[in-house]
């Protein structure tokens, strides 16, 4: 113990921020320590266990030998922001210029935090699509706003434009929006965006979308990025991640495309949050998304996920899981109420400790986790040997959890 020269004993205040004391470990972590801990096969959280491309790989090698190694530009590699500008340009037709319209920041995570901060004062109502990705309602909280929910309900997980309509206040700021859609692999339809974007324009709200499966859809689903509608782009910023696009997770690039007032916003914190992203990835991503287009890799990709989709599928209607249709990201919706349990949170701990296969609890994706429909998440970005053993061991649960 430090004692000061007047033999007084100093205290240290133990309470964090009351803006974070709600907060605790995600899902994700907590599940997959679980899963770690039992030798379970993770289906939980969403990351690939595959390598990731080789021509991509390679270019970050080849970034860190050439010395890229020192802070990158602040709003990104000129190279990779060019890049972005390209792809976008190239699948929504809209003039980008890189330098203007588009930042680069670490993960999609950091871009929907910075925008967030950015946008919302204390008291600032956000209207959101539930069930959410668990970062949003983080970001808000952090940035004292609120936030509002328009629920969507399976199986189609449609939802209500007059629901939308009276979440709108006086206090509401922004819509945040997230096509393909985590977790429930819905993609929002044209006339959905349509009454989204109305919606924005008619109370001069901003849209935030967060479109990191945008390669992923399956079935003839279109993504549509809602920044193309009419009257939409100056007050839309459009968010990715190349960690989804490439299947590197661990390298958190993300990126946000918007117009110059949206990227003065997002800079504004970006430059305080990281400063700048890792360099040497940033090289190897520009590497991938000027390569990509060429090589045929977004066409692999689309196949090889499709062909997972589909294993998985077939292991979970063999097991009697059946899960529900998807159009798009690497997500599987399967309910449960026929195995006897009460929530997600008992069912997903049983399949670890038990059944020896991961999934996450949807439920930390609503505002009230006792309303989620009774439903569990399995990721299928995975090797077709790991689907394989995860089919082996959920092919008893039904009787496993009959016998319980
Ligand atoms: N948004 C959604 C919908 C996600 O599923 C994820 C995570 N996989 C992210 C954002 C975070 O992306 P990143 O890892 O690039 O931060
Ligand atoms: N987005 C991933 C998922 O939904 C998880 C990412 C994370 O753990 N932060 O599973």
């Amino acid at each position: 113990m430090i004692e000061r020269p007047s033999g007084e004993v100093p205290t240290v205040r133990h309470d964090i921020a009351q803006r974070i004391q709600a907060f605790t470990p995600t899902v994700f972590a907590e599940m997959s320590a679980l899963s770690a801990q039992h030798g379970a096969v993770n289906l939980g959280q969403g990351f690939p266990d595959f390598a990731g491309p080789a021509f991509v790989r390679e270019a970050a090698n080849r970034a860190i030998d050439a010395g890229h190694n020192q802070y990158a530009h602040p709003a990104g590699l000129p190279r990779l922001r060019s890049a972005i500008a390209a792809a976008f340009s190239s699948r929504t037709g809209l003039d980008i210029d890189f330098d203007l319209h588009v930042t680069v920041t670490s993960g999609a995570t950091e871009a929907i935090f910075d925008t967030i901060m950015a946008l919302v004062d204390p008291g600032d109502e956000i209207i959101c699509f539930e069930p959410f990705y668990d970062s949003y309602p983080a970001s808000v909280t952090m940035a004292g706003g609120t936030m509002r929910v328009v629920r969507l309900e399976p199986p189609g997980w449609t939802f209500r434009i007059d629901s939308l309509r009276a979440a709108v206040t006086e206090r509401t700021r922004l819509i945040l929006l997230n096509t393909p859609h985590n977790p429930t692999g819905k993609v929002f339809a044209k006339d959905e965006l349509e009454g989204v974007a109305e919606t924005a324009r008619e109370h001069d709200l901003i849209v935030i979308t967060d479109e990191v499966y945008d390669r992923i859809t399956f079935d003839g689903a279109r993504h549509i990025s809602i920044a193309t509608l009419p009257g939409m782009w100056e007050r839309t910023l459009t968010i990715n991640s190349t960690g989804k696009t490439f299947s590197l997770t661990g390298w958190k690039i993300g990126y946000a495309i918007g117009p110059e007032w949206l990227q003065h916003a997002l800079r504004s914190v970006h430059q305080f949050v990281t400063f700048a992203t890792a360099t040497p990835f940033q090289h190897a991503m520009a590497d991938g998304l000027e390569q990509a287009s060429e090589n045929g890799y977004y066409e692999t990709l689309l196949q090889e996920y499709d062909a997972r989709r589909t294993v998985l599928a077939t292991h979970l209607d063999a097991a009697g899981l059946p899960a529900l249709p998807v159009q798009g990201s690497y997500f599987l919706m399967t309910p449960f109420d026929h195995l006897g349990f009460e929530t997600d949170v008992a069912v997903c701990r049983w399949l670890i400790e038990d059944i020896g296969v991961t999934p996450i609890p949807p439920s930390a994706f609503y505002i009230d986790p006792t309303t989620a429909p009774k439903l569990i998440r399995f990721c299928f970005a995975k090797e077709r040997a790991t689907l394989d053993e995860a089919g082996r061991r959920l092919a008893g649960t039904l009787s496993r959890a009959q016998g319980r």
